[in-house]
């Protein structure tokens, strides 16, 4: 029962609002939100707010509490190092936790190569590292980013992003040597060879000896669970071999497990020449990490990486706790089948209904676009409405895309059979609901 959603206030409800009104006068207005209800405490499968309701979480805190907003194994060990230390700064003294997280992911990455790790703190340190291990390397300065790109909101990584509203409305100017190159989107008809050719062109007029890396994600994240076309991250591995730039992979929401594969690269067999991971990495203690070549990251000097909170103590027992999780006998099958039961939730949507143009993502990272049948034109509304119905009956999801015509599906990889079904039951039943109004008045 404990697994089912259980809505007894308005959502959100009247505590919730109280704690928000406070907020408005704390915080900035920059800081969206998906729902403002106030989290009291989580299970591996919900969410329970400060007025009882109990939401199933489709969300994972945006792909990072994989393993649940309150594993046991990660609580264990962050409390252990709590009682020992918080933190050295591993730049000033060290300690083995940053050395195991290292290991472990140098053993697991994609690449039959000797690998280094390098640990930070976020996402978005993550790729810009990443740039600067590659332009170190290379000593060239470009950076190429496909359409409809995600990698982060500091000042770099907001240039490598795509999408301009909301991460850059009124915020730049931008960084420099940043060049958007086609991706490959089958939805849109977009063909990996039409997308590769386009790429060899724009680095033939910027010349060969322009970018120091390629940065893609595997399956993209806030632009949409895009799934390149096959064969597009096989071309990008080809394109960077044969120009010498450094191919950075962006796992930062589709790895550790998300999709039913340790890392989303390994559908295409293809390993980036630097790999990177945040996320689910530390199950909501913040770090992250890049991954890769060793003499590609042995290129910066003594000194020229880090960050005081780099691979945090704490983060790295979260870390190594998450590690356990992943490697438990069947963790991964166990994410296949969750893709295997939201395709058959959801694919009779796909195929009844004119509005859903499309249901993709790999293992537990699913998406259902909606968009004009005919034209394609997207259909932010219809999305918008179906998440706030959703919310209203107690299941957390969220948004992406572009357009914000795209509703992801990102629960817990530990979520109880039970709450996935329940809260696809209520999905399909939003859906079918607010496709028949939409329906109806088109016709009226
Ligand atoms: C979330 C995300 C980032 C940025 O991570 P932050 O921790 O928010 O800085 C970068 N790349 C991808 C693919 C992401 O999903």
């Amino acid at each position: 029962m404990t697994s089912l959603p259980h809505v007894i206030t308005e959502i959100p409800g009247p505590e919730s609002q109280r704690l928000h009104a406070q907020r408005l006068d704390a915080v900035p207005q920059g800081f969206g939100v998906a729902l403002p209800v106030f989290i009291d405490h989580a299970t591996e499968s919900a969410l329970v707010d400060v007025d009882g309701n109990r939401l199933i979480d489709f969300a994972s805190g945006i792909a990072v509490t994989s393993v649940g907003a309150a594993n046991p194994r990660v609580r264990d060990r962050v409390a252990a190092q709590l009682d020992r230390f918080t933190h050295t700064c591993f730049m000033v003294t060290e300690y083995e936790g940053f050395v195991r997280v290292a290991e472990w992911l140098n053993a697991h990455v994609p690449g039959d190569f000797d690998k280094r790790t390098a640990l930070f703190t976020t996402g978005a340190e993550a790729v810009e590292n990443a740039v600067k291990i590659a332009r170190s390397h290379t000593g060239r300065p470009g950076v190429l980013v496909v359409d409809e790109a995600y990698h982060g909101r500091s000042l770099l990584t907001m240039s490598m992003t795509a999408k301009h509203h909301p991460y850059k409305t009124s915020f730049g100017p931008f960084a420099d040597e940043v060049v958007r190159v086609p991706n490959a989107n089958p939805l849109r008809g977009q063909g990996a060879a039409y997308a590769l050719s386009e790429i060899e062109r724009t680095i033939d007029e910027h010349g060969a000896d322009a970018f120091a890396a390629l940065v893609v994600e595997p399956i993209q994240g806030e632009g949409g669970f895009v799934v390149p076309a096959p064969g597009f991250l096989a071309g990008l591995r080809r394109i960077a071999d044969a120009h010498g730039i450094v191919l950075v992979v962006d796992e930062i929401q589709s790895g550790l497990g998300r999709t039913g594969a340790l890392f989303a690269s390994e559908y295409e067999g293809v390993a980036g020449d630097l790999t990177l991971t945040a996320k689910a990495l530390g199950a909501g203690v913040p770090i992250s990490a890049v991954t890769g070549r060793a003499d590609i990251m042995n290129s910066a000097h003594v000194g020229g990486l880090g960050g005081t909170y780099a691979g945090n103590p704490l983060a790295c027992e979260a870390a190594l706790a998450v590690f356990d999780e992943l490697e438990s006998p069947g963790f991964l099958d166990g994410v296949r089948r969750m893709e295997q039961v939201i395709r058959e939730r959801l694919q009779p949507l796909v195929d009844d209904l004119g509005p859903v143009a499309d249901l993709r993502g790999r293992g537990a990272m699913m998406a259902i676009e909606f968009a004009d049948p005919e034209s394609l034109v997207p259909r932010p509304d219809l999305a918008q409405s179906v998440t706030s119905a959703c919310h209203s009956a107690g299941v957390l999801t969220l948004t992406c895309g572009t357009h914000g015509n795209v509703i992801r599906l990102l629960p817990p990889l530990v979520i109880d059979p039970a709450a996935l079904s329940a809260g696809l039951e209520i999905l399909v039943e939003a859906i079918r609901s607010v496709t028949t109004a939409d329906a109806r008045e088109a016709a009226a």
